[in-house]
């Protein structure tokens, strides 16, 4: 059994260590050379997780602030979580999801037509977010017949091709132009604090009404909206009240689709079950991952069941599927964090989430290099000026034994999404480490 869980850092050697370092040296020879960033101080290697810590190859305890990309939102390794898919794996780990299903598989399905704002939602499970995205792309196209798709500045909805059409970061599209799909017009996502040249709410919506109205760049009418309610790789960018409402109504007069991509804002991230419908927005399709599966990859998405009866009925052959589609250990898992989402994960989520935010309001505010501190329920960014800080205060917070991830286009954001269940001491350490880390950076 481990002690992890409830502690503050503890760093025995000085991040990396030498065990990290030479792991580093190993897979440096084995894996491709974009995929992990291998530098003198960069990264760690993680053996042990629980609750907030995370202990590395080299005995060093970390206070974990990201939910590695948001998923931690139970922490890691709940108890629930993990009996779930103990009982689970011991009776069917792996089953045939379209064919001969396993009854979890059911059991989910119903429990996230629950979740869904509408009444009979069906779903498609799949494994990742970008996975969830693209279905909802599909049922798009096969619910209005028209191609064309409206996203945001700033988006990121995944980095398989259909999904990656509609991310916008140029660095991730600009070697693979040749296989993305042209037909996807861009559209401001409101600035949260709007300078000098950033697009406010009303510009926002005007370029919306006007792009669904003459259609994407290559000429495709456009057949759906894909948002993300609080764009979280584009730097936690929130949108200010009514906005995504708006965008919904202008989309509903046209008979376009809109997909919320709540893969990271879902499942109790943002104070609520859903961001949307904190934001007053009702979706027609939903894209569900990251914190769902506590720990497992799973994604859904999930639909109205007359934009999701577009898709014909099965004739022996599944048109969209996966080999792990309803992967019985992840569906018990997703049970078990919907189970936690029902006794107050989200209410937990918005309380550690507010305190954190509060406290990094009152330690930052004298900051002349701090550009606003922002959050929703457990998604927080705290924007800096000039370009990579939010990279150093990543590099610095790392000393300190937090590991927090820089977010936004030019590396501007210090990105946070702690697990829900974070102690006070661990909130309040957390928080004073970042106000440090912050001034000795931007000071
Ligand atoms: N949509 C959003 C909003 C995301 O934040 C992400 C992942 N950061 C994705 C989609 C893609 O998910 P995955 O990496 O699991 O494919």
């Amino acid at each position: 059994m481990t002690d992890l869980g409830d502690l503050l850092p503890d760093l025995a050697v000085r991040p990396p260590g030498p065990a990290s370092r030479a792991l580093a040296e190993r897979l440096r020879r084995v894996e491709s050379r974009n995929v992990t960033w291998l530098a003198d101080d960069f990264p760690v290697f993680w053996t042990e997780a629980r609750g907030a810590n995370v202990r590395d190859a080299d005995g060093n305890v970390f206070l974990d602030l990201t939910g590695a990309f948001g998923v931690a939102l139970t922490g890691y390794g709940h108890p629930r979580v993990l009996e779930a898919i103990r009982d689970q794996s011991e009776r069917l780990l792996h089953g045939m999801g379209d064919v001969h299903p396993p009854t979890a598989k059911v059991e989910l399905l119903e429990r996230l037509a629950r979740l869904a704002p509408w009444e009979g939602a069906r779903g498609v499970l799949a494994s990742t977010g970008s996975e969830a995205v693209e279905i909802a792309l599909k049922t798009a196209l096969l619910a209005t017949g028209r191609p064309g798709v409206l996203a945001f500045d700033g988006a990121y909805h995944g980095l398989t091709l259909g999904s990656l059409a509609a991310t916008t970061r140029p660095l991730f599209r600009e070697r693979f132009g040749a296989r993305l799909y042209p037909g996807v017009a861009l559209a401001p996502f409101p600035a949260p604090s709007p300078a000098a040249g950033e697009a406010g709410a009303d510009e926002a919506l005007a370029r919306v009404e006007s792009l669904l109205e003459h259609g994407a760049p290559n000429g495709d009418p456009i057949g759906a909206v894909i948002l993300e309610p609080v764009q979280g790789r584009g730097g936690i960018r929130i949108p200010p009240e009514g906005f995504l409402s708006a965008v919904a109504r202008i989309a509903r007069e046209r008979g376009v689709v809109v997909i919320a991509d709540e893969v990271l804002t879902g499942t109790g991230r943002s104070g609520a079950p859903l961001a949307s419908t904190r934001f007053g927005l009702v979706p027609d399709l939903l894209c569900l991952g990251k914190a769902l599966g506590g720990g497992l990859p799973l994604s859904a998405c999930l639909g109205r069941p007359e934009v999701m009866d577009a898709w014909p009925p099965s004739g022996g052959e599944a048109i969209h599927t996966s080999t792990f589609l309803g992967h019985p250990g992840a569906c018990a898992a997703a049970l078990a964090v919907l189970g936690l989402l029902d006794e107050g994960l989200d209410r937990a989520a918005d309380d550690v989430g507010g305190a954190v935010l509060a406290g990094l309001r009152r330690g930052l505010a004298d900051v002349p290099g701090v550009r606003d501190v922002r959050g929703l329920g457990a998604l927080i960014g705290i924007e800096l000026e000039g370009d990579g800080m939010a990279v150093r205060v990543s590099e610095g917070a790392l000393t300190e034994g937090v590991f927090v991830l820089p977010a936004g286009p030019s590396g501007r954001v210090v990105e946070l999404l702690p697990s829900a269940y974070l102690t006070d001491r661990q909130a309040q350490y957390g928080v004073d480490a970042l106000v440090r880390t912050v001034r000795e950076v931007v000071g």
